[in-house]
């Protein structure tokens, strides 16, 4: 390993300790680099990646809340500047228990080189509490947002920072969320994106994640003259980017046959068809019910309380729930029955040791941070709009998504070849989305 990275790594370790999602993040970038941090001395000269791994800003506040019986809660809030070198910090919020400052941290982080690759001007940023809105009730929701916004408005803008949704952040927290900035600030702005299509969001916003991850996915096979058609396919998760995904696949002629949850997941032997998506998008968007009753007495459903999806044997897998949820033994499962592509549509959802796997073995393995920038990519559509005031159709939107995927995907191929890794698109993500915002950075001065 180039000596320079050693040297981060070992000093980002150091000052970061008990941050193991943080730390696997940066581990992973890192590596990657070699080819560019050795053919370009200018990056070590002038200290790029110790800037690039310590956030420009942390805010982390005090979120107080009344539950519907009127007792008191106290969640800690936390919105992460990680770099703005190309743009306004941009990144989404994430509400879960388990969100904690080495989660967001790794996800800004991840969210810095995504938000380059997606050819748009954006930083990156990330931001969340560990809030848990399952099992609340709306009120609750719209009472824990007001409170959350009240500390975050002063730190966010239209120009500044735009968050978005993540895990457990949908159409419902994006609305109370922006009614409270809106009522705050005295301004309506697009600081924030995800919003309802009534008051300035965009159409296909919220299929693009789960679009984008397929198209990603069409643009890797194309490389091998192959499609999607008639594919066999495994998904995890079952929230946004699951559905869309699974959406998606179905519209190309592919078969996707799983999903899962907290509860365990599905096998659809038969695979599923656009109506039975349509009802889990109704479970999970509507009625916010689990997977293990959805397939009580269902007729060609399998549930599984146990284990993972990726024991199923299929051509083509997407990830699409949480972080580290496919390790080294799944890969091994995963290839050992025949898959031959992985597009991941969550945030790092391989450990590093599957991602190994997958690379040694040379199947099509895309990154989260190159597949699933549809998402992002798409916010920024939608800022777009917002500043001109207009709203697109859909067919505008979708057709510059999938234009945007093609770019990345090709920017991504091309960074691979052009450092003699073709075909590792963890290298090409890597490298494409790092020297545009280093080369930012250089412009800019020492900042
Ligand atoms: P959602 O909250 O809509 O869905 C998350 C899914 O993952 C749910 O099905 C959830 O189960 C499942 N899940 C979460 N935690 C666990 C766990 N510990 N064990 C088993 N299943 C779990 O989130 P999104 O679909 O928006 O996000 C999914 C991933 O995609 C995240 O990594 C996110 O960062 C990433 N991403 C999302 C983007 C977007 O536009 N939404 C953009 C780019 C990346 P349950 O239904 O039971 O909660």
């Amino acid at each position: 390993m180039h000596k320079y990275i050693r040297d981060i790594l070992a000093d980002v370790k150091a000052k970061n300790a008990g941050q193991p999602e943080f730390l696997q993040a940066v581990e992973e970038v890192l590596v990657s680099l070699e080819p560019v941090i050795k053919a370009n001395p200018k990056y070590e000269q002038n200290a790029i990646l110790e800037r690039m791994v310590e956030p420009e800003r942390i805010v982390m506040f005090r979120v107080p809340w009344t539950d519907d019986a009127g007792k008191v809660h106290v969640n800690r809030g936390y919105r992460i500047q990680f770099n703005g070198a190309i743009g306004p910090y941009k990144g989404g919020l994430r509400f879960d228990s388990t969100v904690n400052l080495s989660v967001l941290k790794f996800l800004a982080f991840e969210q810095v080189f995504k938000n380059s690759l997606t050819t748009l001007p954006l930083g990156g940023g990330k931001g969340g509490s560990d809030f848990n809105p399952k099992g609340r009730s709306d009120a609750e929701v719209m009472r824990f947002c007001q409170s959350f916004m009240t500390e975050l408005f002063r730190h966010i803008g239209a120009d500044t920072d735009v968050p978005a949704g993540d895990m457990n952040v949908g159409g419902r927290e994006i609305g109370y969320l922006f009614g409270q900035y809106k009522r705050l600030t005295n301004q309506f702005t697009g600081v924030l994106t995800g919003k309802g299509l009534s008051f300035g969001g965009s159409l296909i916003r919220p299929e693009a994640t789960g679009y984008g991850d397929v198209y990603f996915a069409e643009n890797m096979l194309a490389t091998r003259k192959e499609t999607l058609e008639g594919k066999v396919c495994s998904i995890s998760g079952s929230g946004n980017v699951a559905q869309y995904a699974a959406e998606k696949l179905v519209q190309l002629g592919a078969k996707p046959v799983t999903f899962s949850d907290r509860t365990g997941w599905i096998y659809v032997k038969d695979g599923m068809n656009q109506a039975f998506i349509d009802e889990v998008k109704n479970l999970k968007q509507v009625k916010r019910g689990d997977l293990a009753t959805f397939a009580k007495n269902r007729k060609g459903v399998e549930f599984h309380a146990n284990g993972r999806p990726w024991v199923v044997p299929v051509d083509c897998a997407f990830p699409c729930a949480r972080q580290n949820e496919l390790d080294g033994k799944d890969a091994a499962t995963l290839l050992k029955n025949g898959c031959k592509l992985v597009g991941e549509g969550a945030n790092m959802p391989s450990t590093l040791e599957a991602i190994d796997a997958f690379v040694k073995a040379k199947i099509l393995y895309s990154p989260g941070k190159a597949s699933n920038a549809g998402g992002v990519a798409t916010s920024g559509l939608e800022m777009s709009q917002n500043s001109e005031r207009l709203s697109w159709s859909a067919e505008e939107v979708d057709a510059k998504l999938k234009g945007i995927m093609k770019a990345i995907h090709d920017n991504a191929y091309e960074a691979a070849a052009k450092y003699g890794k073709k075909g590792n698109y963890v290298v090409g993500a890597n490298i494409a989305g790092f020297v545009k915002v280093a080369d930012a950075m250089l412009a800019h001065g020492l900042v």
